[in-house]
């Protein structure tokens, strides 16, 4: 049903997943750079299309809403939210015997800015096992979100400017939105800003926010993405650096992110929900992808039937 040719593709609709060169059939799970690349008929929900335009140009696109199945290269092809950004989305392949989950990046419970995720059962599970590590167990998402407004709130108390990095797509609007429901005005980087445009059409609000423009209005926050260190700021004194990142989940992220904090708000499943999500979709055989080859070991000293995607894929004809 798959087979392995630099990435994931689906064997009879020759349909290649999340691949990042040029195909002529690509399913997009979501809008991160690393999952797309102008292809010449992308499949993938109505959200990630508005955002696949954004980034690479208006092309040929065939949306896939949520939950609604359709026949498509002699499978049955049905995308469930993934929880991981606007329009992200899971994709369930049915060739009538096997039924494939692709999970793309995904994310368990709830967002602020995007839809929740839903496993259904499947037969082959391709996950995606980016903290598929114990030490990345997040703390509860409540309490990382005030940890989140009360870094900023006393920040901006001492009359210093927080400046939250955060990638552009995604955790950029998710931020702005658990500041704006908090009372904070966000001001955003053009960068982030553009995304959120495309958010809000969508019909995603995200509160009272504006475009970062000189000179800085005091008393605001502001969102930059990842690797605008140095981007300047008039009138701020010493901006208050905070990375917002699954991967605060390691104490030593701080120092190695060179900001004044980091808060481990994830857009990832961390890894009891890696393993949740087994467990919820109850596969035969579980592939990974990203993530540390130990989850694998770790599957399978649980009982799992479970490889990494490529190896395995290589090393052995799939059906
Ligand atoms: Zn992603």
């Amino acid at each position: 049903m798959f087979h392995f040719d630099g990435g994931l593709k689906l064997t009879a609709a020759d349909l290649a997943i999340d691949f990042r060169r040029r195909q002529p059939r690509g399913f997009i799970s979501h809008a991160h750079t690393d999952h797309m690349a102008r292809h010449v008929l992308a499949l993938c929900t109505p959200a990630t299309a508005a955002l696949y335009h954004l980034r690479c140009g208006v092309r040929q696109v065939m949306c896939l809403p949520y939950r609604q199945t359709i026949e498509w290269g002699g499978l049955r092809l049905t995308t469930f939210p993934a929880g991981h950004c606007l329009g992200s989305a899971m994709l369930l392949a049915d060739d009538g015997e096997t039924r494939l989950l692709y999970t793309g990046d995904f994310k368990l419970g709830p967002s602020a800015t995007s839809e929740t995720a839903e496993l259904p059962q499947a037969d082959v599970l391709v996950m995606e096992s980016t903290f598929g590590d114990p030490k990345y167990r997040l703390p509860p998402r409540e309490e990382v979100i005030g940890e989140l407004i009360g870094i900023v709130r006393q920040t901006l108390e001492r009359g210093q400017t927080p400046v939250i990095e955060a990638y552009s797509l995604g955790k950029a609007q998710e931020v702005t939105r658990i500041l704006t429901d908090a009372g904070i005005v966000v001001l955003q980087h053009y960068e982030v800003h553009r995304v959120s445009e495309v958010y809000v059409e969508l019909g995603m609000s995200l509160g009272n926010f504006l475009r970062l423009a000189a000179p800085l209005v005091p008393g605001k926050a502001v969102v930059v993405p990842p690797g605008r260190r140095h981007l300047p700021l008039p009138g701020v004194k010493r901006p208050v650096r905070i990375a917002v990142t699954g991967w605060a989940g390691d104490p030593s992220a701080k120092y190695r992110l060179g900001v004044d904090h980091a808060v481990p708000l994830s857009d990832h499943a961390d890894y009891d929900d890696l393993f949740a999500a087994v467990e919820q979709v109850q596969p035969r055989e579980v592939y990974c992808t990203h993530g540390p080859a130990s989850f694998v070991d770790r599957l399978v000293d649980a009982g799992w039937k479970a490889f990494v995607l490529g190896r395995a894929a290589r090393q052995t004809r799939l059906f």
